[in-house]
């Protein structure tokens, strides 16, 4: 599995999957992996890290948000405690999720060595800017709805690690499954935890990483700007420049889905249908 950044903390694994990372953070007195993905044989290279780092030490699962290709890998490590948010856990569509990824495996023909079931959380996030203390270490959660309704932020600032889910990716603009209006709220929460805790370190949920404030920023504003590019044009009925958006990014035939699903939840937004 490919290896996208490392450093003494942090490894960031890529799957060959939507670029889809898994990172796997050595902490003081815990591991944290997050939203472990896609493929047994990319599950596999992570369970091996980490027993090879893990030292004894208890295991977290961060899961970002409830998407399937974030949950697949939730019982390949059975002893872990679960940390996701109060929607996460009340999530009305769990057994829908749990479908995704048997129609998933099944498509392809995966077969895995552990149960694929909906994740039961331990530790419950239900506020913006909530420091919960886990193992000795601060963590500073933020909800973050909008791609969909139950992502969080996560914010460790003695290690200066940002994880912002399906935001701020720089392979794809904003997914918008709910709300461009909340998205757009979450995007000035990433905002202020940028300005406020200045990461070392921002992990997003496809693509890659960055290590650069102003880049940081840059994927902010840009998301913002799409969004407000796309409320334009649906209010004022004038063109979106979708072909020229689109240079920026590959994989044209997705791109092209997406942001038709993002006018229809904009549109609807903004009755406009
Ligand atoms: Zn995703």
């Amino acid at each position: 599995m490919k290896i996208q950044y490392q450093d003494s903390n942090t490894t960031i694994f890529e799957s060959a999957l939507y670029q889809t990372t898994s990172t796997v953070i050595n902490l003081e007195n815990f591991i944290l992996i997050v939203d472990p993905n896609w493929l047994p044989i990319e599950i596999k290279t992570i369970q091996l890290h980490v027993e090879k780092i893990r030292n004894s030490k208890p295991i977290y699962l961060l899961f970002t948000h409830s998407d399937y290709d974030h949950i697949i890998g939730y019982r390949a490590f059975p002893e872990a405690k679960i940390i996701a948010s109060e929607a996460f856990q009340n999530n009305p569509e769990k057994e829908k999720i749990i479908a995704q990824i048997n129609n998933f495996d099944d498509e392809n023909y995966i077969l895995r060595n552990y149960p694929i079931e909906y994740p039961i959380v331990d530790i419950v996030v239900s506020d913006d800017f909530q420091k919960i203390e886990i193992e000795g270490t601060e963590i500073v959660f933020c909800q973050a709805v909008g791609h969909n309704s139950d992502g969080i932020f996560t914010m460790i600032p003695s290690l200066g690690i940002f994880i912002a889910g399906d935001y701020l990716c720089e392979v794809e603009f904003p997914f918008i499954y709910v709300s461009g209006f909340l998205y757009l709220e979450t995007l000035k929460k990433a905002l202020k935890i940028i300005e406020q805790f200045e990461p070392e370190i921002l992990i997003a949920g496809h693509g890659l990483f960055s290590k650069n404030k102003k880049e940081m920023f840059d994927r902010t504003k840009e998301a913002e700007k799409y969004i407000n590019d796309l409320i334009f044009s649906i209010k004022n009925k004038t063109p979106f420049d979708l072909d020229t958006f689109l240079k920026k990014y590959h994989f044209p035939e997705n791109m092209i889905a997406a942001h038709k699903k993002n006018l229809e939840i904009l549109k609807e937004e903004l009755n406009e249908t």
